[in-house]
């Protein structure tokens, strides 16, 4: 696609809200098409400022949409436009994990380490609402992170002086993240915190399996089978 479409004068002075819409919904597609997945609808709605949008992949739904905050489509931050294309391309990237778990599109070059750990985070979570490094670092939540800020910085140099300047900002975040990472869990060069969060997870997610499986030898007896 023709990202110049989000360059911040056109996307300030040429753009209406609808239009940014259609921009944005061509880079879910864009993204869709560079991940062998089927686009996502985005719907945009108003949520809290904090907030830039989230995946829908709750299982009551039988579709399964990027929610992204309509608040920024007319807000004033100077880099609004890049905010949002960063959240499409962080939520999108939840969708290709999604797929990857449904086994709807290939692995690529993906590990099977790094599938195992997608699947195991999504029965054990860390919301949002919580503690936020723990919420970062949980193996998707990582892997959506670096995925979108990996994309954008491949168009560094085809953007504006607002974008380097968003992504520098960008960098200087996961560089404080990752020092209140390895705060948290610990980090030493036989442990790194990336793994203390793997084999934390691990634990809980067999502990959960265990669980389910002793319940279902109780439910066995009680029924008398
Ligand atoms: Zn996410």
């Amino acid at each position: 696609m023709d990202y110049s479409v989000f360059k911040t004068d056109h996307w300030n002075n040429n753009l209406s809200p609808k239009e940014r819409r259609i921009a944005l919904r061509e880079l879910e597609r864009e993204m869709a098409r560079s991940q062998k997945r089927k686009a996502r609808k985005i719907v945009f709605k108003f949520m809290d400022k904090n907030k830039c949008g989230y995946y829908e992949d709750g299982k009551k739904l039988p579709r399964k949409f990027l929610y992204i905050n309509k608040y920024f489509l007319t807000s004033d931050e100077p880099d609004r436009n890049y905010i949002l294309m960063n959240t499409v391309i962080h939520e999108g990237r939840h969708a290709y994990q999604d797929d990857v778990l449904k086994g709807k599109v290939s692995r690529d070059t993906l590990d099977d380490e790094k599938v195992k750990l997608w699947k195991m985070n999504s029965i054990i979570r860390n919301d949002a609402k919580g503690n936020f490094t723990k919420y970062r670092f949980q193996p998707r939540e990582d892997d959506a992170y670096n995925f979108a800020y990996d994309v954008m910085e491949g168009l560094r140099y085809l953007l504006d002086d607002v974008y380097r300047c968003y992504m520098d900002g960008q960098k200087a975040q996961r560089e404080y993240w990752e020092f209140d990472a390895k705060n948290y869990y610990g980090d030493s060069p036989d442990l790194n915190y990336k793994q203390i969060i793997e084999k934390k997870l691990a634990r809980k997610y067999y502990d959960f399996i265990l669980k389910k499986k002793l319940n279902r030898i109780k439910y066995r007896k009680v029924q008398g089978i």
